[in-house]
């Protein structure tokens, strides 16, 4: 579980908006990239970012 306070201090590398997250990704909605969580440390490196499946709609 990620810590809140980390959460709202996290913003997209890419785009710089806010961000959410799930178990194991932060997830930027305006770019459709997830960025990877690992041992509970978010990895906001557009390097290391997949692409959001679900987030086709545009
Ligand atoms: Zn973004």
């Amino acid at each position: 579980m990620m810590d809140q306070r980390l959460l709202e201090i996290l913003i997209c590398p890419k785009c710089r908006s806010d961000v959410r997250s799930t178990d194991d990704w932060v997830i930027c909605d305006e770019c459709c990239l997830k960025y990877p969580v690992r041992d509970g440390i978010p990895i906001m490196l557009i390097d290391e970012a997949e692409p959001l499946e679900e987030c086709g709609e545009q």
